[in-house]
């Protein structure tokens, strides 16, 4: 408590009557800090904690005339959400001890003096020195997100569940109406066909729908299957873009796969042909293919004319993909919101298009899982381009994943 009175009589100046109006603003503050159900910690330079208030106290299991004096580590003790301890590089309190800026972590876990996780949402925020130069201290202000996490994974489950039994009747509407449109087993009239062609392009977008919402609830709560080994992205990628070429061709698209700054195309006799080098990264084969097919059916799908462009580059730390389009691009005040869930851009040619806003977002966690980054460079009718960026594996550690796998046979995701 003396370092906070310090700073409290250092900001005073010595001056009697502002020292007895700060005391009775302390008085206020501790009232505060008594009633409120966030914890609050002060921790000085030394890493010791100097006043914990009672929601704090309660949060970490310690009583507050324990927590005081002792090492914040082992009273705030941090992990991740797999319960593996922070490192010092890690922990928030750290970060802004070192940096001098305020550090907001939603995904610390906070192991009890008892050994119960709570997961917990957390700010910490430097204190200065009287001449707001040398990091004298933090401030770590926290709340047990317990109820929430458990709310959102009930929803999660529920839509989770919902959408795996919806899919079922849908799958049967829209082969009933696969039926009916087929000359060889039901005699139709024209308009009886026009009705049934778009019933079945409704229930198709329907059978989409749930099972997006099946994959991003599945993201959401971490049970997407996930099967990670070595891929070599470079030949990956070059046999996915042949596999979708098809796609856009239909629409009147180029497409050209890039490796490094060089061009590729196969089906060119310009060709260049060049030894591509390894970029090897560790993830599961089917959830690269659908990120990639996802951002390349966008290209595809926002775009009138032009080429669309499938690159591989990196460095001896990243593997960088990107899918470069010629389409009608996006305006900067909807790219910050385009990877969260259920985000259409509202333009009258989005509308026309179908979709269900849940693709860039399903991308993003897949890419998250993967320790990877994932955004857009855009500008309205300039065209767009997705970069992902993946950790890469060098050739070495990749032969070793791979000289290690022992066949497996996964079934499909149900
Ligand atoms: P959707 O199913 O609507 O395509 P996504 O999550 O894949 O959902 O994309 C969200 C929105 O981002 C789209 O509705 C579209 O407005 C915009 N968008 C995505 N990719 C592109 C692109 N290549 N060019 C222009 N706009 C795009």
């Amino acid at each position: 408590m003396d370092w906070f009175k310090k700073v409290i009589k250092g900001n005073s100046g010595g001056d009697g009557s502002l020292a007895s109006r700060l005391q009775a603003e302390r008085l206020k503050s501790d009232i505060i800090l008594s009633a409120i159900e966030t914890g609050v910690v002060v921790v000085d330079e030394n890493q010791i904690v100097q006043l914990i208030n009672p929601a704090g106290a309660r949060i970490a299991g310690w009583t507050m005339a324990e927590a005081v004096g002792l090492d914040y580590r082992s009273i705030i003790h941090l992990t991740d959400e797999k319960e593996v301890d922070y490192t010092d590089p890690q922990n928030p309190f750290k970060q802004a001890m070192v940096s001098g800026k305020t550090i907001v972590d939603n995904n610390a876990v906070l192991s009890t003096k008892t050994n119960q996780h709570t997961p917990i949402s957390l700010s910490v925020s430097p204190v200065f020195d009287a001449n707001n130069k040398r990091v004298t201290g933090v401030v770590g202000v926290f709340s047990d997100v317990s109820q929430q996490r458990r709310e959102e994974r009930q929803r999660a489950e529920f839509i989770s569940t919902a959408s795996h039994e919806m899919r079922t009747p849908v799958a049967a509407i829209e082969g009933y109406l696969a039926l009916a449109m087929n000359n060889k087993v039901a005699n139709i009239d024209l308009k009886a066909r026009d009705y049934l062609e778009k019933a079945h392009s409704s229930t198709q977008h329907l059978g989409k729908l749930f099972q997006d919402l099946l994959t991003s609830a599945r993201a959401e709560d971490g049970r997407l299957s996930n099967h990670p080994t070595a891929i070599e992205m470079g030949s990956y990628l070059q046999q996915l873009t042949e596999d979708l070429r098809f796609g856009a061709e239909k629409k009147g698209l180029l497409v050209e796969f890039v490796v490094g700054s060089e061009k590729t195309n196969p089906t060119s006799a310009a060709g260049v042909k060049v030894i591509p080098p390894l970029y090897y990264i560790r993830a599961d084969n089917e959830r690269i293919r659908e990120v990639v097919t996802n951002l390349f059916d966008n290209a595809v799908k926002y775009s009138d004319k032009g080429m669309i462009s499938v690159g591989i580059t990196g460095n001896d730390k990243i593997v960088q993909i990107y899918i470069k389009d010629t389409g009608q691009g996006i305006a900067p005040a909807d790219i910050p919101h385009l990877f969260q869930k259920f985000y259409r851009v509202d333009s009258t040619s989005t509308r026309t298009i179908g979709g269900t806003g849940l693709g860039l977002f399903i991308c993003r966690k897949i890419v998250e899982l993967y320790g990877g980054r994932i955004w857009v460079e855009s500008a309205k009718d300039k065209g767009s381009t997705f970069y992902i960026n993946v950790p890469r594996l060098s050739s070495q550690i990749a032969s070793q994943i791979l000289s290690k796998e022992v066949p497996t046979i996964i079934f499909p995701e149900t």
